[in-house]
């Protein structure tokens, strides 16, 4: 194979590919060239096959692909911690909504989204799907930062500074797409915030623009049972009747949380192609209910996790959400066998991946795919000793663990330093919208 003068093999210890599942490789390069990566091979053979490669010694690290965050809204992490301890409904509206009424805004948001890089990047996570205020303003830091997004356009019947109504929501999505256009590392989906607060109008109009731009639709759906209750009411049919109904139960919709499904709609779910985004800990922090997705992965679906927002997590986690998720699938279903530790790293990975439309491109160690891949050291006492290297990546590492992060081949975190953003400014700047929004 050739390839050029400045090629990179990383020399780690373990690889874990993700695809095939619960697969280990010892002692292995991965080539990395042109952001791509290019072969998998035995460190013995680097010397003699790519001989002018610059080499990265990761002794005892496993080297796997980055996380996918498939469910979130970055800019919230400014209000991390602002309210805890509360229901879903009075959270949102008497805390999260009246901040965001009064603090939202274009220098919140890039503040917001910066550290959420930071936080992400340091954690292991490369790739994130967003829903939230201008996300032209996310898709600027996102370029600068080097991660990968998919950057939702909002639409919800909540007047807000980023729009008054759903038509207003729909034109501004618009506006940012015909001005952002494409980039390699941000695409864009419909994001309808939930049944409950977008019209049948609007999603028919989301649908068509979905379909005609081969986009996802990302919506909140069945976070709470009162979610059902209200849908009874107001439009005399369940939420996911409705949407059936208004040709969007298909695998262009992703849908978050999903915690109250009946036997035939996870079976609906599955042979629609929808995938579920999984936000094990938002769902237990408003004790919203529990996603049954060792149920959901026998019939087939597609399950990803997400953390959703710092302000109902409140971390940004990859290593914490993929635990979480199968600590909560086993209690959850009273099957310990239930979301063993090789599935849940398919689903932080390549079933993330998957759900944004990417695994062509990330998700899995591959030659041809982007080399957005990251290095976890495992020589601390908590990954001592070494039985299961996939057992420890979910049970045992933490995120403190990630030395190094590359995205198309750009290294964004290098021995746990972000590389392209100034985190001590970040966090700073973070703090002042904090004791601006106590003042
Ligand atoms: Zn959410």
């Amino acid at each position: 194979m050739t390839v050029s003068a400045d090629c990179q093999a990383l020399l780690a210890k373990y690889v874990v590919p993700v695809v095939p599942e619960n697969v280990l490789l010892e002692d292995t390069a991965i080539i990395i060239d042109h952001g791509a990566i290019v072969d998998v091979i035995d460190i013995s053979a680097v010397g003699e096959r790519y001989p002018q490669a610059t080499v990265q010694a990761l002794p005892h690290h496993v080297v796997m692909p980055g996380m996918v965050n498939a469910h979130g809204h970055s800019p919230m992490v400014l209000m991390r911690g602002l309210a805890d301890d509360l229901p879903l409904m009075e959270w949102l509206q008497n805390h999260i909504w009246p901040a965001e009424q009064a603090f939202a805004s274009e220098d919140f948001v890039r503040a917001g989204s910066e550290l959420a890089a930071v936080e992400m990047l340091q954690g292991g996570t490369t790739c994130f799907n967003d829903n939230y205020f201008f996300p032209n303003i996310t898709a600027e830091v996102v370029e600068a930062a080097g991660i990968r997004a998919l950057l939702g356009l909002p639409v919800m019947n909540v007047p807000t500074i980023w729009a008054d109504d759903e038509a207003g929501y729909i034109d501004q999505g618009l506006a940012v797409v015909e001005q952002h256009g494409g980039h390699d590392r941000i695409g864009w989906a419909w994001a309808p915030h939930a049944p409950y607060t977008v019209s049948d109008e609007s999603f028919c109009r989301l649908g068509e623009l979905t379909e005609a731009g081969g986009m996802r639709l990302h919506l909140h759906l069945l976070e709470t049972a009162g979610e059902i209750e209200q849908s009874l009411q107001t439009h005399g049919e369940h939420p996911i009747d409705r949407l059936v109904r208004l040709g969007l139960y298909n695998e262009r919709l992703i849908a978050a949380h999903m915690t109250q499904l009946t036997a035939e709609q996870i079976e609906a779910t599955a042979r629609a192609g929808v995938s579920v985004l999984h936000c094990p800990a938002a769902n237990m922090k408003l004790a919203s209910g529990f996603c049954p997705i060792d149920r959901l992965d026998r019939a087939g679906v597609n399950i990803a996790i997400g953390t959703d927002g710092a302000a109902s997590n409140n971390r940004l986690d990859m290593f914490a959400e993929m635990r979480l998720a199968s600590l909560n699938a086993k209690g959850s279903a009273l099957n310990p066998e239930a979301a063993p530790a090789a599935r849940s790293l398919s689903m932080a990975t390549i079933q993330g991946a998957r759900a944004l439309g990417l695994d062509h491109l990330i998700g899995s160690i591959e030659v041809g795919k982007a080399a957005d891949v990251i290095a976890v050291d495992l020589d601390e006492a908590g990954s001592a000793p070494i039985h299961n290297v996939i057992s420890h990546l979910v049970y045992a590492v933490g995120r403190h663990q990630v030395s190094d992060v590359w995205v198309s081949g750009q290294r964004l975190v290098q021995a746990g330093e972000v590389t392209t953003l100034d985190r001590s400014a970040i966090v700073a700047n973070a703090q002042r919208w904090a004791d601006k929004m106590h003042a």
